[in-house]
């Protein structure tokens, strides 16, 4: 019997009716998969059911040898590739995978969000359907005017369609995490590298966006105040028609892009 280990953030998913639901989100496409953390494999086992390829990486040693073991014919046949490694050390700076993919996994908290941005960020990277804890799903599919809208929605509503799928509690995992989870889509829109002239371009915009909602009770007009001449802020929120007291969860997607590119 393996234990759970808390320090690689392991709560396996046992419920086979969330486990069922994940796959039925996925797209209907011959994309390759790429899941990370596969744990004990139960998702693992039903991705393989579903495609054709699948690309895991698991950090666990002894998860590794547990999975080559129960995987053995279909990494045999090639259909499972099985990176033994931290996944942090394997994302770098450029795309995780040499050619498309869909992300699909039962994340592991402790660094759910930091790959969420990554997977946002990478080129190959299509779509990307992931069991997090419900705070971060909240965060990342929010739209303008909800108290829970930030810097990450806007950047997630810039890139892609985002969906927060449905609520798991926490008794579906084996041992049950202290949190309400939920699972999280993000369908990339086919032309959204055209928003960016660059990399440069939007880690900019990821830096104003930052800025904008530093205190996110503060106004916005005042947040920004850090970053930007007063003078031409007030300039550009009379042009834009944005109220000078609109706090950073009132101004739409759209209209932060525009901000940006007047100031810039
Ligand atoms: N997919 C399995 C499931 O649904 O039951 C396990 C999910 S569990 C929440 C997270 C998994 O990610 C564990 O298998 C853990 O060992 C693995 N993991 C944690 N940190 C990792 C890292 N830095 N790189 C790769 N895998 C990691």
């Amino acid at each position: 019997m393996i234990k759970a280990k808390k320090k690689f953030g392991q709560n396996f998913l046992k419920d086979e009716s969330i486990l069922q639901k994940i796959i039925q989100a996925m797209p209907n496409d011959n994309t390759m998969v790429v899941e990370i953390g596969p744990g004990l494999g139960d998702l693992t086992e039903k991705l393989l059911q579903r495609c054709e390829r699948v690309t895991a990486f698991e950090i666990d040693l002894e998860l590794c040898n547990y999975l080559k073991d129960k995987f053995s014919d279909e990494l045999g046949q090639k259909r499972l590739e099985l990176v033994c490694d931290d996944i942090l050390e394997q994302w770098g700076e450029t795309s995780l995978y040499s050619e498309k993919y869909n992300l699909i996994a039962n994340l592991p908290y402790y660094i759910a969000t930091n790959l969420i941005l990554k997977a946002l960020d990478d080129k190959k990277c299509q779509s990307i359907i992931v069991m997090v804890q419900k705070e971060v799903a909240v965060k990342f599919s929010s739209t303008v005017g909800d108290k829970t809208y930030s810097g990450l929605s806007i950047l997630a509503d810039s890139i892609s369609e985002a969906e927060l799928l449905f609520d798991v509690g926490a008794e579906c995992f084996d041992p049950p995490p202290k949190v309400t989870s939920a699972v999280l889509k993000l369908t990339k829109f086919k032309n959204y590298e055209d928003l960016f002239e660059s990399q440069k371009d939007l880690d900019q915009f990821k830096s104003f966006l930052k800025a904008a909602f530093a205190a996110p009770r503060k106004v916005l007009i005042k947040n920004l105040g850090q970053i930007v001449q007063k003078e031409e802020l007030i300039r550009e929120f009379e042009n834009l028609e944005i109220p000078v007291n609109f706090r950073p969860h009132q101004l739409s997607s759209e209209k932060y892009h525009l901000l940006f590119k007047n100031l810039k």
